[in-house]
């Protein structure tokens, strides 16, 4: 076994790939399966085939933009650029849309199978739409129809695009349908004046009740009002206060587990290869929402300060996530790897003796002394951007990967893997934004080479340079950032500033200006 984790290490080590050590088998997701998903870039670029194929250039390496006839809500800028060889195409995708919760009809309680969602519109000015006037959307939020969301989504896929692909089609159905299962509640709290919208949850002070679920609502369907007969007495069923943003966050986290049980289930009849990372911003009530599981990134530019709006999910980052569950659930190491982590590799000669350990109830580091079992490899080995779990995968949230395993092992990776996103929220009604207040997603192509304050003063300055009523001139910082990131092709290397090496990796990067969130109605 250690022959095995040693050859799987000294594969990664001098590679930037995300998943190094996964088998052709994987990399296919079985080849012999049918593909229902194929190879394709966002679907708002409007690629032909032929620049499809064009834009998995290595060498030119291009960088795409929108089309001078196409715009995404608020004008949103985005570019992308595929690795310089890294994988044969762009694993990275996007998807964006305006979309509907549609309310059920009258009378209906439980969900119906068949897609309430309906989408709104991929684009703004595409035919037929006249729902968009100067970028801002002219359609109540709490239509007759039900409540209107922007979605923007960044995936960036490993050993294969299957898993990125799906997702960028899927996964905001799924979100659509989770939020249809709260939109009574949520349609209430749309009907509230624009001054009940936001700062909840603040938990230095009470909750007002106008922001909180009140008992009959908590209980889907329930129709008894405080004081009937069906309201059972307060004293027996003391009820948590349930705040309206995190009905919101509950829907984005049941999507992403949906639509990763989606990836296995489809697996096993489709050609799926590999996982991905996700991160999405969906606009709802005045609230951005931004979630994430794996090492994408969203920061706010807001009048030049950053706000960051993600967290990445690592091997280094998640270490005691990870530890614990190989802590309780030994089976998972599969007798080859201790949960413990040492500043280094344990050798036999050095049983008996005192080292330094941490274990996942702590921060900081203490001795213990050596037992034969602390010499299996670790479950976290490597720093930094090599840091990987059993020697396998860099990032540690993501969807897909379902049969990915320690090499030339049957340890599965999964259970440490696992789907689940993080979510945080920023309250646009709480401030006025100006034309360069913008929020960057950007995959960790983008920001392996630059930092949050290059970015920011990248997409600042070159915002400042602009005609404010030029509308392309988000997609125009867009491309800046990502050739910034990119480089140049000179010293037989990508090289960006200070002749430091540009971006190995694919790098997809969105602009989207805050000031028309606040022009919704
Ligand atoms: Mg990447």
């Amino acid at each position: 076994m250690f022959t095995r984790v040693k050859s799987a290490v000294a594969s990664f080590m001098g590679g930037i790939m995300a998943v190094s050590s996964i088998n052709n088998s994987d990399r296919s997701g079985g080849s012999d399966l049918p593909l229902k998903y194929p190879y394709m870039r966002p679907k708002f670029l409007g690629l032909s085939p032929d620049e499809i194929e064009c834009s998995a250039d290595h060498i030119a390496r291009p960088i795409l933009i929108l089309k001078e006839t196409r715009r995404l809500p608020w004008a949103t800028g985005y570019a992308e650029v595929i690795n310089a060889g890294k994988s044969a195409l762009n694993e990275d995708q996007a998807c964006c849309e305006v979309l509907l919760v549609k309310k059920k009809p009258i009378g209906s309680l439980t969900p119906r199978k068949t897609s309430t969602s309906r989408r709104r519109s991929s684009l703004p000015n595409s035919v037929g739409m006249g729902m968009w006037e100067n970028d801002a959307c002219i359609c109540p939020q709490d239509s007759q129809e039900g409540l209107i969301f922007h979605y923007w989504a960044l995936f960036d896929g490993h050993a294969g695009s299957g898993a990125a692909v799906m997702a960028s089609k899927l996964l905001h159905q799924h979100i659509v349908e989770q939020l249809q299962g709260v939109l009574e509640v949520l349609s209430n709290l749309a009907s509230l004046p624009p001054t009940v919208l936001g700062d909840e949850p603040n938990h230095q002070s009470s909750p007002c009740t106008h922001r909180t679920l009140n008992r009959a609502a908590s209980l889907h369907g329930a129709t008894g009002a405080p004081g009937s007969p069906c309201t059972p007495p307060t004293r027996f069923f003391v009820e948590k206060k349930i705040y309206h943003e995190s009905l919101v966050i509950g829907a984005l986290e049941n999507a992403f587990k949906i639509m990763d049980a989606q990836i296995e289930r489809e697996k096993s009849i489709y050609n799926i290869s590999g996982g991905c990372t996700v991160l999405v911003v969906v606009f709802l009530l005045g609230k951005l929402y931004v979630g994430n599981a794996g090492d994408s990134r969203a920061i706010i530019i807001r009048n030049g300060e950053i706000i960051p709006m993600s967290t990445e999910f690592t091997p280094e980052s998640e270490r005691q996530r990870l530890q614990f569950l190989g802590f309780m659930q030994p089976h998972l190491l599969g007798g080859e790897f201790t949960h413990l982590e040492f500043p280094r590799r344990v050798q036999r000669k050095e049983v008996g003796k005192k080292m330094l350990y941490r274990d996942f109830t702590m921060t900081g580091w203490a001795y213990k002394t050596i037992e034969d079992e602390d010499l299996r490899f670790p479950l976290i080995y490597g720093e930094g951007k090599k840091a990987r779990v059993m020697a396998t995968i860099g990032v540690t949230r993501g969807l897909g990967d379902h049969d990915l395993k320690v090499h030339d092992s049957n340890i599965y990776i999964k259970p440490f893997l696992c789907c689940f996103p993080e979510v945080k929220v920023y309250n646009l009604t709480q401030y006025v934004h100006e034309a360069d207040d913008v929020l960057v997603m950007g995959t960790d192509g983008l920001w392996d080479v630059l930092s949050n304050e290059e970015v920011a003063e990248t997409v600042t300055s070159f915002l400042a340079n602009c005609d404010p009523d030029d509308l392309n001139r988000y997609t125009m910082a867009a491309q800046d950032l990502v050739m910034r990131a990119r480089g140049v092709l000179r010293n037989q290397g990508w090289r960006i500033d200070n002749d430091r090496l540009g971006s190995g990796d694919d790098i997809s990067v969105y602009i989207i200006p805050l000031m028309f969130g606040n022009r919704q109605p």
